[in-house]
């Protein structure tokens, strides 16, 4: 199997653009598994599948219709790169991940990601379910105000309207319920390296996990 590295944390701690420009280095794979849970909900919403029936969302997971492409994401053929990273669909996802049957609905599909080179996979529980055996495990981490003040950022750029009062709330409700959750709870993996970026940006980062990689 190919060299796999992971780079879990809460949100907004930095792990996309960090693990997309670790891939992009290496010549690997880039896995977004959050991705995945926002799709499954935004496939739910949008198919009237309530957040709560368990059995039905699963079944929307394991047949997701959804295709990766040159950093656009697609829905049954319909580009909604931007439409997945709404911070509702953020809340969404994290209700359904709750669930385990949605969890393990959507395990194959993460697995499927390894093939040729190396994969580098973001997510929550990358290193401690998804990928047991990966080669350099990352937990990557910041304050909540570190994690807020980016988030407010990448949405100002985006020209979306953000308040940093709500998405301080939004993270710490998000946090708890994901690190609370019976199922593939948000935590270290036992050999995972921690990283706080609180001071740090996403290059100082990068360059700290390709170390950690050539070592
Ligand atoms: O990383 P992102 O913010 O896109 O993930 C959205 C939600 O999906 C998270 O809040 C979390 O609840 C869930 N998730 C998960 N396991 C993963 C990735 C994401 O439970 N591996």
């Amino acid at each position: 199997a190919s060299i796999v590295i992971t780079i879990d944390g809460p949100t907004a701690s930095g792990k996309g653009t960090v693990a997309h420009r670790v891939a992009k280095h290496l010549g690997f794979q880039y896995l977004d598994s959050g991705a995945l849970y926002r799709l499954t909900a935004l496939m739910a919403i949008r198919t009237g599948v309530s957040l709560q029936d368990e059995a039905g969302i699963a079944a929307l997971a394991r047949t997701l219709p959804c295709q990766f492409q040159h950093g656009h994401v697609l829905l049954g053929g319909q580009d909604v790169t931007d439409a997945v990273r709404a911070e509702q669909i953020g809340v969404s996802a994290s209700q359904i991940a709750v669930l385990p049957q949605v969890r393990q609905a959507l395990v194959e599909l993460q697995v499927s990601f390894r093939d040729g080179v190396g994969l580098v996979a973001d997510g929550r529980d990358m290193g401690t379910v998804i990928f047991p055996d990966a080669r350099l495990k990352v937990f990557l981490t910041a304050s909540a105000e570190a994690r807020a003040s980016r988030r407010y950022k990448q949405l100002i750029e985006k020209g979306i309207a953000a308040n940093m009062e709500d998405l301080v709330k939004d993270l710490t409700e998000r946090d708890a319920r994901d690190s609370s959750r019976a199922t593939a709870p948000l935590k270290p993996a036992p050999d995972a390296i921690i990283l706080d970026t609180s001071e740090m940006n996403a290059e100082q980062a990068v360059q700290q996990v390709l170390e950690w990689y050539a070592e």
